[in-house]
């Protein structure tokens, strides 16, 4: 006899997703999450595409927004700046001690019964074990994050992390609505730092694909771009920056999310993804636990054939690229090459990709670029 038909551990944007979903479709869930307060600590630079409001069908609230973004600026500090402005650079600063909240009441008013301040402790079969208590479920969602716990009680693959640190800083930036990543051997290698303006602070940052101190090449990032104001808070946390495990599905237990390893390999970008796969794994269950023989690998399936699936082949190809041309010191001579170049049209992209300083470089570029294009769609 089941206390649910599923639980859901993790109430991230994931597992908070995947619980509106399983409830709005009728079964009996529990969301499960150790932190006493949902969305505490932030562990996010909180940039997010417009399009995946829409991609999942939730109605965005303004509550839900610190900014609006409209543009893109790569480049090096102190050198060149490409300002990239086109409809797939719209979107939103979340403020996710706001966002991450307020999906799990949703959840909740959706009908899911959310159980915080309790770790899960250890899975079999169809028990869930807690601190007080065992709990019996029909299917299991592991939204549980980068960190590996889900995997580890079940013997199942854990997730590769990189890593991010990161200030939040009470100042202005001179582009207000503009992402800004930047690369190069002068920010760290193998990585890339971001400057992310939201309403009255900078989310500034930087990542790295292996572990490592963040703590100097941080300081030195901040000091280069030379922001200036005080530092309101430090956060930081792992990212699956090196593609997913490779079964996502592990009999009744069904990873989502960071905790599948989806997040987009190039620019850390977690958050869609997390909530297309929660909406994706309960509308799956919901049908297979109708059937005498669930067929739960089917999620894995959809997944594989979905926009994210296909993304994440062509940015773990970008990845690789991209670690060969910081290595390479591709992306300093680029950028040494002009100061701030506008890139709204594509005929300008063409005129600053030729001042590449050669042709191995700008095909390179070119060639990335067009990679990148359709999974920046969703995932930045
Ligand atoms: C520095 C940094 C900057 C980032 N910037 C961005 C960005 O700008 N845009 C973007 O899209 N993404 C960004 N990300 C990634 C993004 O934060 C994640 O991809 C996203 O939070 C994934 O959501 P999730 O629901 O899968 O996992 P999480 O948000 O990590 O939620 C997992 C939840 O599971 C809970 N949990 C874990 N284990 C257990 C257990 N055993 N029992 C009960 N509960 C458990 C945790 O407490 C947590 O609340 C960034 C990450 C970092 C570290």
């Amino acid at each position: 006899m089941s206390n649910y038909d599923i639980i859901i551990i993790g109430a991230g944007p994931a597992g908070s997703m995947a619980a509106i979903t399983a409830a709005k479709k009728g079964l009996s869930v529990a969301l499960i999450d150790r932190r006493n307060r949902i969305g505490y600590p932030k562990q996010c630079a909180e940039g997010i595409n417009k399009n995946i409001f829409s991609l999942v069908g939730l109605k965005k609230q303004d509550e839900w927004i610190s900014n609006k973004i409209d543009s893109l600026i790569g480049g090096t500090p102190g050198k060149g700046k490409l300002y990239l402005k086109a409809k797939r650079s719209e979107g939103y600063i979340l403020e996710r001690k706001v966002f991450d909240p307020a999906l799990s009441e949703i959840a909740e008013s959706c009908g899911a019964n959310l159980i915080t301040g309790t770790e899960v402790l250890s899975i079999n079969k169809e028990r869930v074990k807690l601190k007080n208590k065992t709990l019996n479920t029909k299917a299991i969602i592991a939204a549980n994050g980068p960190s590996g716990s889900v995997a580890r009680m079940i013997g199942a693959e854990v997730v590769k992390n990189g890593i991010g640190l990161q200030y939040e800083i009470k100042a202005k930036s001179e582009f207000p609505h503009s992402l800004q990543a930047y690369f190069g051997l002068n920010v760290i290698n193998p990585g890339w730092a971001w400057i992310f303006p939201k309403a009255d602070t900078l989310n500034v940052g930087i990542g790295s694909f292996k572990m490592m101190n963040l703590k100097s090449h941080l300081d030195k990032f901040v000091k280069n771009v030379g922001v200036k104001g005080k530092i309101v808070e430090t956060n930081g946390g792992l990212i699956p920056l090196h593609g997913p495990i490779k079964e996502i599905v592990h009999k009744n237990v069904l990873f989502i999310g960071d905790a599948a390893g989806h997040t987009n390999p190039v620019s850390g970008g977690g958050i869609p993804a997390a909530m297309y796969d929660g909406k994706l794994a309960s509308e799956i269950l919901a049908e297979e636990l109708l059937e005498k023989k669930p067929n739960f690998k089917r999620y894995e399936q959809e997944w594989e054939k979905s926009i994210f699936g296909s993304s994440m082949k062509k940015s773990l190809k970008v990845q690789k690229l991209y670690l060969d041309s910081l290595n390479k010191g591709y992306f300093d001579k680029f950028f040494g090459n002009f100061e701030f170049e506008e890139v709204t049209k594509r005929s300008d992209l063409l005129r600053i990709l030729k001042k590449a300083p050669n042709l191995k470089i700008l095909t390179r570029f070119a060639h990335m670029g067009k990679l990148f294009a359709k999974p920046y769609e969703y995932a930045w």
